[in-house]
């Protein structure tokens, strides 16, 4: 009972001394809530800023509440006052990033739901983007290719060239042409159209990839955490395909599945491909952000599906 009252001094609607269906509804949503956060920022860059911070604000409920049992603490009073304001500050500047990519999630999930925007991957135009990259793979052409789903991806091509012309392999391998004036940043394809080129996209800060790759998979990973795009880049050193989407890169994608394979990224409902076909990229089960789709076996299959 000690605690239906002190809930009710916390301004939880109690009748009676008995909780009402309001209060119910209201820890329920509270709940909901937090969960879904938790679970968002778990699967985001920062999973272990918010564990240092989880523990940080356990320790300091604690000692508040055992502070709170002596009569008069008028000093952390006054400095809790004057700190909590600006710690709300600190933790939008610190969640920054995993912020944006959340109302961006958002965005995507709603559009989603209304069936608005854009999904891409007209099979002719799915096509044209393969037969270039492999060409461009072969002959050792660097290259990378943004496709724009329901997130507009305007804030990446306002500052870069535009070209608004209909997708062919033969513009596209002309654009990456070493030498070209175009060739530097990358390309961002609308439905059948190239909407423009030298666009530069975010790095990613995934340590994992920062390691291991240089900035052109950088930055097709970076789009792919900020929005529900699907990359496609050719590596100019080892002639090598890869594909990124909702934050994972699939390297030495086969050539004779690179159109399956953009297919099942575009038409995927979430920004991370779902499928989970024979011929599926890659385990989902890996927690690693660099997934070799080239040894995706029935076994890996097996693993995923289980
Ligand atoms: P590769 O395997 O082709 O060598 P890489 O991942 O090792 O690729 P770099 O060798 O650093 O990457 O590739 C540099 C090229 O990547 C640049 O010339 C430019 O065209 C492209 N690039 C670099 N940063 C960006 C960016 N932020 N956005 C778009 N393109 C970029
Ligand atoms: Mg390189």
């Amino acid at each position: 009972m000690k605690f239906l009252r002190w809930l009710q001094e916390m301004g939880f609607p109690l009748s009676g001394g008995l909780p009402t269906l309001r209060f119910f509804i209201e820890v329920a949503l509270l709940a909901i809530f937090l969960y879904a956060v938790l679970r968002f920022l778990r699967s985001t860059r920062g999973s272990n800023v918010l564990r240092g911070l989880t523990y940080f604000l356990v320790a300091a409920f604690l000692g508040i509440t055992v502070l709170g049992k002596f009569p008069e603490v008028p000093v952390i009073e006054e400095i809790l006052r004057h700190v909590t304001p600006a710690l709300v500050i600190v933790l939008a500047v610190l969640f920054q990033p995993e912020l944006r990519q959340g109302i961006s999630r958002f965005g995507t999930g709603f559009l989603d739901l209304l069936r608005i925007g854009r999904s891409g991957g007209e099979e002719e135009t799915l096509s044209k983007l393969a037969s270039a990259a492999q060409r461009m793979a072969k002959e050792r052409i660097g290259a990378l290719i943004a496709i724009e789903r329901y997130v507009s991806l305007a804030p990446y091509y306002e500052n870069a060239v535009s070209i608004d012309a209909p997708v062919s392999s033969i513009l596209l391998e002309t654009i990456f042409y070493p030498g070209s004036p175009l060739h530097d940043g990358a390309v961002i394809v609308r439905e059948d159209q190239v909407l423009a080129a030298a666009c530069l996209f975010p790095l990613t800060e995934n340590p994992e990839v920062q390691r291991r790759m240089g900035t052109r998979h950088r930055a097709a990973l970076g789009l792919t955490e900020e929005t529900d795009a699907v990359t496609l880049v050719v590596s100019e050193e080892t002639g090598q395909i890869s594909l990124c989407a909702g934050g994972k890169l699939y390297r030495k994608v086969p050539f004779d599945l690179l159109e399956d394979r953009l297919m099942e990224l575009l038409k995927s409902k979430a920004p991370a491909p779902s499928s989970r076909s024979r011929e599926s990229m890659a385990s989902e089960i890996t927690e690693s952000a660099v997934i070799d789709a080239s040894t995706a076996t029935p076994s890996t299959e097996k693993a995923a599906t289980s």
